[in-house]
């Protein structure tokens, strides 16, 4: 059995919160889809820059003005290396994956999207990968369509060619499922959707801390994530997107810091990224993501990958042992998590009997009705790993299934 470089127990001391206890037992955190926990490191990024140099950016020429503003840019340019991106003002900070993906449903279609023309999303997106693009369809007389996934939960790539065609104006699509953990073939989505002269978004909000990201390599339009699920802190998230899209697209809110000059006959736009990061930034929280990419860089992305790839291998395998489990989903490649039902037992009772013993998992649809509707089921139990879980954890959770099942009948 190969053995990962990772130091866990150095690694799980950087994270305050996995000693907590919950009902007297210990933490068992599985439910790093919805939200990461945070390192020491960064929880402390975030306070000295409260203790030691609070100030607005990009407007005062007092010192701690420009010491916030000169953190701001250092982490941009800590996401421009951490994605590849080829120049620092194609990272644009947002309030997190929805906002990214509103602005760009917003700001592209209304300048590359008119009546008759055609979007696609998949089957298995967050509502954040769906609702934005059907308001936008709505606004531009446009038509949704959706590729279909298989029962395994995997892109059926041949009926995406089918609904490839020359209307098609904008292909957004999830690197890895939330609900399903599916890895997606990103790379050869977004060729097929070129050759046809469709842009991609890729939402990447369950990719980025599990895989490496080069916007290049992989030629996406646009990129997103949020910075809470890479261990940052919430409110804070990354809109990537290619010079000459970001370029032509018109602002998505009107503010300041998002001008060149305002009069009332005419107001000009200011230079990528700030046309579209109108008003004062969430500071803290640019710090604290280029904090947490460092921290992540620091121990080795390879280290990390392979600890997490060994980690949900080994939960799979045990999880497999219960009786009466199914996944819900079997894709070939998958990251991060697992979906699963027991028998005909309700995902909410056995979820409140792991929170009892300690274990923290999600249950529900995960945002991801369409995915229920596929399965025809009211929702799943989803673990979701990071690379602080251990398979002491994994132990500790297959022991609360077998017991909930056992409650449960
Ligand atoms: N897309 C995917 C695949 C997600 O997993 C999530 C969060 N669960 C989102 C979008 C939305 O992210 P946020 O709520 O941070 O904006």
């Amino acid at each position: 059995m190969p053995t990962t470089k990772l130091n866990i127990e150095k690694i799980r001391a950087d994270f305050p919160i996995l000693n907590e206890t919950i009902y007297g037992k210990p933490l068992v955190y599985l439910d790093n889809g919805a939200t990461t926990q945070k390192p020491k490191q960064v929880i402390d990024a975030v306070s000295q820059y409260y203790n030691e140099y609070n100030s607005n950016v990009h407007r005062g020429v007092h010192f701690l003005s420009q010491k916030a503003t000169d953190a701001e840019e250092a982490a941009r340019r800590k996401v421009q290396h951490f994605i590849n991106a080829k120049h620092e003002y194609e990272v644009i900070f947002t309030r997190g994956t929805t906002e990214s993906i509103n602005l760009v449903a917003y700001s592209f279609c209304k300048q590359y999207v008119k009546p008759g023309d055609e979007i696609i999303v998949s089957a298995m997106e967050h509502h954040s990968n769906i609702v934005p693009w059907q308001i936008a369809c709505e606004d531009r007389g446009a038509t949704l369509r959706v590729i279909p996934i298989d029962e395994n939960g995997e892109l059926m790539l041949d009926e995406f060619d089918k609904l490839l065609n020359d209307k098609t104006r904008i292909v957004a699509v999830t690197w890895v499922s939330n609900t399903l953990g599916t890895v997606n073939p990103i790379r050869q989505i977004i060729e097929m959707a070129h050759a046809k002269g469709a842009k991609v978004l890729v939402d990447a909000a369950q990719a980025i801390q599990h895989t490496h990201v080069d916007v290049r390599a992989l030629d996406a339009d646009f990129l997103v994530f949020s910075g809470h699920k890479i261990y940052a802190p919430t409110g804070i998230g990354v809109l990537y997107g290619k010079e000459a899209l970001l370029n032509e697209m018109p602002p998505y809110q009107g503010g300041g810091s998002m001008i060149k000059q305002v009069t009332f006959a005419k107001t000009t736009w200011a230079d990528l990224p700030f046309k579209f990061e109108a008003g004062t930034p969430h500071v803290s929280g640019i710090i604290g993501l280029g904090k947490a990419l460092d921290y992540m860089n620091e121990i080795g992305l390879d280290t990390i990958f392979d600890a997490e790839h060994e980690l949900l291998e080994y939960a799979e395998a045990k999880l497999s042992t219960i009786s009466g489990l199914r996944f819900i989903g079997n894709p070939k490649e998958r990251a991060g998590t697992l979906s699963f039902l027991i028998n005909d037992i309700h995902p909410f009772d056995l979820g409140e009997i792991l929170d009892k013993q300690g274990i923290a998992v999600r249950t529900g649809h995960h945002c991801c009705q369409p995915i229920m509707e596929h399965y025809q089921i009211p929702g799943t139990v989803r673990a979701s790993f990071s690379f602080y879980n251990t398979k002491e954890e994994v132990d500790a959770l297959v022991k609360g299934i077998e017991r909930g099942a056992a409650m449960l009948g």
